[in-house]
């Protein structure tokens, strides 16, 4: 099977920043055979799918490393009130999260994230067999971890979710060519010594990437110095957390010293700057991570928190709040924002080695965004169209591994009035519990 892109300005985002203002892309089995100018293009069309892009930019698939797919139900509520996490999202979730209600909703995150030119993403939540099923019925490439956290609501034991993810990871392990499962500890404030080590031998044992939330509170910062004399990072160094299959999601409260362990290890970091910027906790110091050498991928975290699934919000967002910390307007250029969001991200993943950037070899995960919107003219420099002008309804054609999943802007192979009916009839009694609050 192959499909060919033609007429596209191609930003390749390969080692040598390679764009073809007037490209092609060729796809053979699921991965690119060939990427250039359209003079180089083959002209037998035969036996193959022929895409013409009309002039769009085509970018890698975007790479979502931190998300809640389970929460849309949550988006909207509670907005503006102090200390949300406690007084609201976790009683509610306790009391009216179920399996299928998060699968409703993984469905139609996804739906979400495809529509607008996200293929891959790592996700942290509860009933992440039930969500893989959803994954999987929609096709996107996924990092699915469940969460550890004391009183898990998938789960009776304490920190069932343990014993949970353990089988989960040996259910969905080489199962599906796109999912990987994982695990999650919640983070060093809510999970014992012991919880975190657990977690991390599950993750070594099955060689898997895991995930934390990590000097995302103040109340984190606050409680780990007065028990310990130390910084988030510290505390996890001394209790050997770090690895390079970590991926640390947050990540305000950092000093110097606190980058420098995070490179010695290797360990990724998650830039979720809508939902730090939101809830006001603070500006990542991206910049020191990244010249200490820490891969630093972006993130929307979940639908209450970021409330939006796209990446344009999120790169537009990080370019304003890292110019504004670091008062300099040539601060983070739009290629540099868009590296963080695609070939940066699968860095964090692991997986840079078959997606996040154009290239022969790597798995066709594809995104293309129309230029014929009212936003999107002129186009004087496609990075800085991609990252300031474009938005989520631009995006024209997904591809993921291969596989057509959105055409014309719309899903291939579902529709989102369906998705959105089963996740009106999955959300009634939430939706009674949460107006009630
Ligand atoms: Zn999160």
């Amino acid at each position: 099977m192959k499909t060919l892109f033609t007429n596209a300005v191609v930003v390749t985002m390969n080692d040598c920043f390679d764009v073809f203002n007037k490209g092609y892309l060729l796809v053979e089995d699921g991965k690119i055979s060939s990427v250039g100018p359209m003079e180089k293009c083959i002209d037998d069309f035969a036996n193959m799918e022929v895409v013409d892009a009309e002039g769009g930019i085509m970018i890698p698939g975007f790479v979502n490393t931190h998300t809640h797919i389970g929460m849309i139900p949550f988006r909207g509520l509670g907005e503006d009130m102090k200390d949300r996490l406690n007084r609201f999202l976790f009683p509610l979730e306790k009391k009216q999260m179920t399996s299928s209600l998060a699968k409703a909703s993984a469905k139609y995150a996804v739906a979400e994230m495809q529509l607008s030119g996200i293929t891959t993403f790592f996700d942290m939540y509860y009933f992440e067999d039930d969500i893989a099923e959803a994954v999987s019925q929609m096709g996107e490439r996924a990092v699915l971890a469940e969460t550890i956290i004391e009183n898990t609501i998938d789960s009776r034991q304490p920190y069932g979710g343990l014993m949970y993810a353990e089988k989960f990871i040996e259910k969905w392990a080489g199962k599906n060519n796109l999912i990987t499962p994982s695990i999650a500890p919640h983070a060093p404030y809510s999970n014992t010594k012991d919880s975190l080590v657990k977690s991390k031998i599950i993750a070594e044992k099955y060689n898997v990437p895991y995930m934390i939330h990590l000097a995302e509170m103040d109340y984190e910062v606050a409680l780990l110095r007065e028990k310990y004399d130390v910084t988030p990072v510290e505390y996890m160094e001394n209790i050997g957390f770090l690895s390079s299959d970590l991926v640390a999601a947050h990540c305000i409260y950092i000093n110097e010293r606190d980058a420098e362990i995070l490179a010695r290890y290797g360990v990724n970091v998650s830039h979720c700057v809508v939902a730090n910027t939101k809830s006001g906790k603070g500006i990542s110091p991206v910049k020191l991570m990244q010249e200490k050498g820490v891969s630093v991928g972006l993130g929307t975290d979940g639908p209450i928190s970021g409330n939006t699934l796209d990446m344009f919000t999120v790169m537009k967002t990080v370019a304003l709040a890292q110019k504004t910390f670091l008062h300099d307007r040539s601060a983070y250029t739009s290629r540099e924002i868009l590296k963080m969001a695609t070939i940066d991200g699968a860095r964090c993943l692991g997986i840079h080695e078959s997606t996040g950037s154009l290239e022969p070899g790597k798995n066709a995960d594809v995104t293309i965004v129309e230029t014929q919107s009212i936003n999107m003219y002129p186009m004087h420099d496609p990075y800085a169209t991609v990252v300031y002008q474009t938005n989520a309804g631009n995006v024209q054609t997904v591809y993921v591994d291969g596989i057509k999943r959105v055409h014309n802007k719309n899903l291939c192979s579902h529709t989102v009035k369906k998705l959105r009916h089963e996740l009106e009839d999955a959300s009634i009694k939430f939706n009674e519990a949460a107006s009630k609050m």
